[in-house]
């Protein structure tokens, strides 16, 4: 459907849960509880009657997302529900990668179309400082893209930039090289514990990755539903993608609103204004009265963000509550 401002709005990213198997340091650090109880939590068929009501206003995209999405039972299942719906057109996952390996057969079994999988280092001290977690390795993780890509699952690697990756960001692109991925490296946002943190220009990070591939150039392939600005190199069997949400505001072209694990859908990350469909769904509400909250909600969706205008930001969750 179209909003206010006559922009398609055609994905929903659904986070299914707050919870997380890592503690990465810009959005849900050590120490930090999650605040949802598990009866405020979505259940399953809730999330599936929204979804069915996004579809008949054209919503036809959906990423699966949380804290960490594969944490939550029942995942892969829905998974396939979602997939089953009549005008789904794509059902994609983010994840930490964690237990990727674990249920990869049955996520391809189930239907699911594209995998991101979120990688802020290939060091494993580094890893430890960034997300608390002290067992990774990048031979798991070549093991891992390699297994997606023999199951001809399309697959992304996002990194956001950080002090600790900015000079590592030439040895994370080159996975590219290896595998038939694409590697993404987002800016940091000023959303939850982001906002406290240096942010690190995508534009330093190109002059860092053209030294290694000089004819890296734009492209203008479409590659997904986000707004990521793609690079290719006669080396690179995939793509580098830069998301650039803050220096280079991409809202004119934003298609998507977000629904968080307890059922808030929420228009832009910027502000806390959100509908709560959870209370409807409760209530008792007819498909009517839910598609008619959802398209009301979207319509009105701002404009652009505010991410350079922090006083104006009224977003106080985190990015583990709100799924990215
Ligand atoms: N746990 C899953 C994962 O890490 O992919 C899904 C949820 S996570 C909130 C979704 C994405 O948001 C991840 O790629 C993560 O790196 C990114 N993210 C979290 N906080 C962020 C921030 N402040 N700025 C930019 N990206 C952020
Ligand atoms: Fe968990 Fe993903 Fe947040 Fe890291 S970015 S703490 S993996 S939800």
């Amino acid at each position: 459907m179209l909003d206010q401002y006559g922009r398609n709005i055609d994905y929903m990213r659904l986070s299914i849960t707050d919870r997380c198997n890592l503690r990465c340091r810009y959005c849900m650090p050590q120490g930090v509880t999650c605040p949802e109880s598990h009866d405020d939590i979505l259940r399953y068929e809730e999330i599936l009657r929204i979804c069915r009501a996004a579809l008949a206003l054209g919503i036809a995209k959906f990423k699966i997302t949380g804290g960490e999405p594969l944490v939550r039972k029942g995942c892969v299942d829905l998974i396939a529900e979602l997939k089953a719906l009549p005008g789904t057109e794509q059902v994609t996952l983010t994840t930490n990668g964690l237990l990727l390996q674990e249920k990869l057969d049955s996520l391809c079994a189930a239907g699911l179309d594209a995998v991101n999988i979120s990688l802020d280092t290939l060091d494993t001290e580094k890893f430890r400082a960034i997300t608390g977690y002290s067992e990774f390795s990048a031979a798991a993780l070549r093991a891992l893209l390699e297994n997606c890509c023999t199951r001809g699952l399309r697959t992304k690697l996002n990194a956001v930039l950080l002090e600790e990756n900015r000079d590592e960001v030439a040895d994370l692109a080159a996975l590219a090289e290896d595998f038939p991925v694409d590697v993404r490296f987002i800016e940091l946002m000023p959303i939850g514990f982001g906002g406290s943190l240096t942010r690190v220009s995508p534009d330093e990070v190109l002059d860092t990755l053209r030294a290694r591939w000089p004819d890296l150039h734009p492209t203008e392939e479409k590659r997904g539903n986000g707004p990521a600005h793609y690079y290719a190199s006669e080396r690179l069997q995939g793509r580098i993608g830069l998301i650039d949400a803050v220096s280079h505001a991409f809202c004119a072209g934003c298609n998507r609103v977000r629904l968080t694990s307890t059922g808030q859908l929420k228009p832009c990350l910027s502000f806390d204004s959100t509908a709560d469909l959870r209370a409807l769904l409760r209530a008792g509400c007819t498909d009517e009265e839910l598609k008619s909250a959802l398209e009301q909600a979207i319509y009105r969706k701002p404009r652009a963000h505010s991410f350079e205008r922090r006083e104006e930001m009224t977003e106080r969750r985190t990015m583990s509550q709100i799924g990215g």
